[in-house]
């Protein structure tokens, strides 16, 4: 049995996930993530983008974010790795009492868990903005070249129909 205890036998799953900071050292904060969903129990980090700075969505007057997008192989199920994502959140002192797309210290969303779709309260997959953000999109055309979405399309057709602006790529 795994730690999570299914078989050792389940196939593993690729899941991509969505990282954002804007307070706190945003680089640092990132870099520390991308070691910590490497430590997720039955999961493997196979890929992650470069680090890119944006443009705040939400609220006037918050500092730039610091967005990538990380690849992970996990035979964890969607609500187990949620749950891992919010436990790094946590880690990171998010607080989710705070202002809707106000700034956080760490953002981590499931962005994909294969071909999955679903829509429970707790969890919407594929995430339900993933389609409309150049800082989402960029990263994961970067790990994922040619990634086709459950609903057929791909990356690169949202991402060319995507305004680009405020997005620049840091040294990786
Ligand atoms: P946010 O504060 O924007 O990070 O939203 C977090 C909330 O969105 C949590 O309550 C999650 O249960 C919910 N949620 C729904 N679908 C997803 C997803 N695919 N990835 C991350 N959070 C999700």
């Amino acid at each position: 049995m795994s730690p999570a205890g299914r078989p050792a036998t389940t196939a593993p799953v690729t899941a991509f996930i969505g990282l954002g900071s804007n307070l706190e050292d945003p680089e640092g904060q990132l870099r520390a993530a991308l070691l910590e969903l490497a430590e997720l129990p039955d999961t493997r980090l196979v890929n992650r983008s470069p680090l890119y700075r944006s443009a705040p969505v939400g609220p006037p007057g918050q500092p730039d974010y610091i967005n990538a997008v990380a690849a992970l192989d996990t035979r964890l199920q969607p609500p187990e790795l949620l749950a891992g994502l919010q436990a790094i959140e946590q880690a990171h002192g998010r607080r989710r009492e705070g202002l809707r797309w106000g700034p956080r210290t760490l953002d981590l969303d499931l962005l994909l868990y294969g071909d999955r779709v679903l829509s429970t309260p707790a969890l919407t997959l594929p995430h339900p903005r993933l389609t409309e953000r150049a800082f989402v999109l960029r990263p994961l055309a970067d790990v994922a070249p040619g990634l086709v979405l459950p609903d057929g399309t791909t990356v690169e057709s949202h991402l060319r129909r995507c305004p680009q602006g405020g997005l620049v790529r840091l040294e990786t």
